[in-house]
Formats: C-alpha cells, structure tokens, sequence
C-alpha cells in the first residue's frame, strides 16, 4: 500500500485516481472542480482541500492534467508543490505535455533529490476506467520500477522509451498518427457515403481489411456506426478535440526543434483548429468528420 498525492481528476485522473484507491492504495486527491473530487471520494479517494494539501505524508505525486502550463504551473508556480513534495517521494506525471517542459520539472524535481517520470497514457476514457492504460514512460529505469506496482493498478502495457522527456515524445508520435488517421477515415467513410454507400457496412468492411485502425473498429467518426462511440452520443465524452489540438501543435513544435518534416501532422493539425473554431473543440476529436461530412 502507498500513500498517494493525486492531482487533476479529469476524465483521465478520476478513474486512474479510482483504480488507485480500489487496488488498496490511500489516495489523497484534489481538482479545482470540487465535483471530480467528490466523485473520486465516492471511489474511494480522501479529498484534499488544495494540491498542496495532498502532499501530507506522501510516498507517491502523480498528476494527470490538461497541458504543458497546468503541470509547470502545479509544480513550479507561485503557489507551486514542488518544494514541498516530501523527501524521498516519487512523482509521477501522466498528462500529454512538451518533452521540453516534462525535462524542465523533472530537473527541478531532481535538483531537490526527487525522481520523476514522465508517463503519458494511451487507450481513452474507456481505458483509464478499465484499468487497461499504455503507459509511454521517460526518466530512470529505477525509477519506473519504483512506479510499475501503481502504473499496473491503472494500465495494462508499460513501455520505457528514455530518458526524461523521451515519453513524452512517443506520445506525440502516436498522437499525430491518431490525429490523421481519424481525419483520413472521415473522409473516407464521407466519400463512400456520397456514392450512397451504406457508412455501417463500408466500416465493417474496411476494418476488416488494410485501411483498418482505432478509428474504424472502436471510435468511428461516423455517426451510428458503433453504438458505443463518441460519434453515436453526440461526440460527448472521449478525447476532446482542442486536446488533440494541443497534441498536434505539440508534434509540429517537437517536430520543428530537429528540422523533421511533418507534411500530414502539420496538414491536420490545420483540420482540428478548424474544428475548434467551428466550434467543436470540447467535442470527442472525431467530430472532425464534420468539416468534411457537414453536420452528419
Ligand atoms: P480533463 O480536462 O478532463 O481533466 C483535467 C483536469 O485537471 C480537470 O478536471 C481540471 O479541473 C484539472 N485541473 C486543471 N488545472 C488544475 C490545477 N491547477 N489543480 C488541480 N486540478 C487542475 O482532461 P483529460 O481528458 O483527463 O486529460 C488529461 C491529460 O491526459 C491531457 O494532457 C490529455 O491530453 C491526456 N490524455 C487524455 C486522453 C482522453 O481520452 N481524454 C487520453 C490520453 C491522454
């Protein structure tokens, strides 16, 4: 059992925090949204009344918030909790953020002794309630294995891809390719449905054969295709579209610090500003099909 610290409980944090406290571990957690607290108490958690009230006595930080200036501000703010973070504690931070700034807390963390990790997640809302996470994970391998007995509370695949900041750059690689994938799939869908094809019997058929992906056998874009999709409730929940936004202009500006070519990701991230300014940035990222569907 470990005392944790956990900080954001979002769509992601809520039921990572959950899974934590259901494993048997002891939670103290805390949101700006006083509902996402009370629903991990419910879960099982203790609520903290800010983030530096759930350090008392922690072993563990984890965090799991919206972007790169949430995580600098939490650790490093005016009202930061990297200086009070326990000696000896390990900390964790699961959100998809800039390598640069995920290097920049863990040598701040470092300077005062403490470990940290950087280990986004991959595999959804769905995922992080399933306890069936992807954990992408920069830092030291000593490190990790200090953190692997919780990461298996909430996940079910760990990949270790180097050194600080390196998890976050694996994320982004997969991000992007998400991001075109579901556009590219939209479009498709859209072409066939333009022909009078059937949307439902052209997915199933695509995801049994070579342009399968995520995007075809579990969140299709395409309204009433799967049931239990984004698309088929509205595109409410999942994975907003103004954070694959973010993601996306985190894999241009990676992409940029080394002179790679991007010519898709950067193409796409162009599709989800788009989206954002039609107005579905607080949408699942599907919703994108709708720029090129119109209003499916
Ligand atoms: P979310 O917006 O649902 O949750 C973020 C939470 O952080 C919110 O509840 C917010 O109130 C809280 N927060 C913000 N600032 C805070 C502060 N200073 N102190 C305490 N709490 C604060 O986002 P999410 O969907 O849970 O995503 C979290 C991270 O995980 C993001 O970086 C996202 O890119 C990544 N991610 C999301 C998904 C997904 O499917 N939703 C999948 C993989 C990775």
């Amino acid at each position: 059992m470990s005392r944790i610290a956990f900080i954001g409980l979002g769509n992601m944090g809520g039921p990572m925090a959950a899974n934590l406290a259901k494993a048997g571990h002891a939670v103290r957690v805390f949101d700006l949204v006083p509902a996402a607290v009370q629903a991990a108490v419910d879960a099982g958690a203790t609520a903290a009344t800010s983030a530096l009230d759930t350090l008392t006595d922690a072993e563990v930080v984890i965090s799991m918030l919206p972007a790169s200036r949430h995580v600098e501000g939490v650790y490093l703010g005016e009202d930061g909790v990297l200086a009070d973070i326990p000696g000896g504690a390990l900390v964790i931070d699961c959100s998809t953020i800039a390598p640069a700034t995920a290097r920049k807390v863990s040598e701040a963390a470092a300077a005062r002794g403490l470990q940290m990790l950087d280990a986004p997640v991959s595999g959804g809302t769905a995922g992080a309630a399933a306890g069936t996470l992807t954990f992408i994970v920069g830092g030291e391998a000593d490190a990790l294995e200090r953190a692997r007995p919780l990461l298996q509370a909430m996940g079910k695949n760990i990949f270790h891809v180097g050194a600080s900041g390196a998890g976050q750059v694996a994320k982004l690689c997969n991000n992007m390719a998400l991001g075109v994938i579901m556009a590219v799939t939209g479009e498709s869908i859209a072409l066939g449905v333009a022909h009078g094809l059937d949307p439902k019997v052209l997915s199933q058929m695509m995801a049994v054969s070579t342009g399968r992906s995520w995007a075809t056998e579990v969140c299709n874009p395409w309204p009433g295709v799967l049931e239990n999709a984004p698309a088929s409730r509205g595109y409410s929940g999942g994975f907003g579209s103004d954070l694959m936004l973010k993601d996306m202009g985190l894999a241009v500006e990676a992409a940029m610090s080394v002179g790679a070519s991007i010519p898709l990701g950067e193409l796409a991230r162009n599709l989800y500003s788009m989206n954002h300014q039609a107005g579905r940035g607080k949408l699942d990222f599907s919703s994108v099909v709708q720029l090129i569907a119109n209003e499916k």
